[in-house]
């Protein structure tokens, strides 16, 4: 790949919507009985709206938003105890921008701040880390959120303030993992899913294999995807073709960036610094089985919840959703954005009532920002 613009081209993409049409109906997908893809991540989501590949491609083929935006599946009750550490004396409390405006049961972390708190946004925990050299009689919390695309970044920084003894770093990890909540979803007899595709920045660091037992176990394909408009439309006609041939595989069709077994340098430092919870819970999902990742023992010293007895070792936790808010079905691909009743009215941006119209890879925020809504609405 030397340029964007190759993975663009609206001739070659012309090409694989005439083949993609081919194959629809090779096998029968119409409006009416489609075959249903669902993109795990949220990236994609994005990018399948920003380009209109949704309205390009065959009727037959519907796309089903998966729960892969970590800001979005996150619990009501975790932003509480963010809240709860930003309060407490002496903290600087520093997060990605995306996790600023998610509503928690009493406020967000944007409200916090603007009550008084000291909160800031960094763009790496390394950023963090920093502060944390430069404030040493504060305590400077990293808010650890996301999959396995950032939980490298905040071992390594844990790692680091450890070689440091940089006493006043800490973490609350909330990292997550993204096969488990996909098996969950295959194993619920309601999800009537065809074929995935697979996250592109999780599988760099992961690589193909975890992902194995959808093709094996469930019988499901699965192709793991860049993120540009050609990147989507032929991840889109290598699991057609899949289905067309009655096979069921991991196919990578991100080989240019994903390698097989993953990237063992990211892979070394979560294993030197995480271990899997018992379960961790999901806005819209629940309780999921070894779905989060928390901090070792050996680590204990930069763990937020040990230093601070708070999160998921401090008793039992309490998951609910906003009044009226329907992120658990559209993020399980039960309905659209636009079927939920508050959306563009009780829940807009800059008035969020769910984490699916604040997070930049949102679905409800792409159906916002690219399905007219947002328009109409100004
Ligand atoms: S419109 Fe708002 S409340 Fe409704 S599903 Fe989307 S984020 Fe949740």
């Amino acid at each position: 790949m030397k340029y964007a613009s190759e993975f663009r081209d609206p001739l070659a993409a012309k090409v694989l919507l005439a083949e993609i049409a081919r194959v629809a109906d090779a096998i029968g997908a119409t409006k009416a009985k489609p075959v249903h893809i669902m993109e795990i991540c949220g990236g994609h989501t994005h990018a399948i709206f920003r380009y209109g590949l949704d309205k390009l491609v065959h009727e037959g083929v519907e796309f089903i938003h998966g729960p892969g935006c970590p800001v979005c599946v996150l619990p009501m009750s975790r932003v509480d105890e963010c809240v709860q550490l930003a309060e407490l004396p002496g903290v600087i409390f520093t997060t990605f921008g995306d996790a600023m405006r998610v509503p928690g049961r009493r406020k967000s972390l944007l409200q916090a701040k603007a009550a008084g708190c000291d909160i800031r946004m960094v763009y790496s925990p390394l950023d963090a880390l920093e502060l944390a050299r430069r404030n040493p009689g504060r305590e400077v919390v990293f808010f650890g959120l996301g999959f396995e695309t950032t939980t490298p970044s905040t071992a390594l920084s844990i790692q680091q303030a450890a070689r440091e003894g940089l006493a006043n770093f800490s973490v609350f990890c909330n990292h997550i993992t993204v096969p488990e909540p996909i098996r969950a979803l295959l194993g619920d007899p309601d999800m009537l899913l065809d074929g995935f595709i697979g996250p592109g920045h999780v599988s760099m660091v992961i690589g193909t294999h975890p992902y194995d037992f959808i093709a094996q176990e469930f019988g499901k394909p699965i192709v793991v995807a860049g993120f540009e408009p050609l990147d989507l439309l032929q991840s889109v006609l290598m699991v057609l073709r899949q289905i067309a041939e009655g096979r069921a595989e991991v196919e990578n069709q991100y080989a240019r960036v994903v390698p097989e077994h993953g990237n063992p340098v990211s892979l070394a430092a979560i294993a030197d610094v995480y271990e899997r919870r018992p379960s961790f819970e999901w806005r819209g999902l629940g309780e999921i089985d070894a779905s989060g990742l928390k901090i070792r023992a050996k680590y204990a010293a930069w763990d937020a919840e040990e230093k601070f007895a708070i999160g998921y070792g401090a008793g039992p936790r309490v998951v609910d959703e906003p009044e009226g808010c329907a992120c658990g079905a559209v993020m399980t691909g039960r309905i659209k954005p636009t079927a939920c009743p508050q959306f563009g009215k009780g829940c807009t941006p800059e008035m969020p009532l769910g984490a699916l119209m604040v997070s930049s890879e949102g679905a409800c925020a792409a159906y916002w920002q690219y399905g007219g809504a947002r328009a109409a609405a100004e």
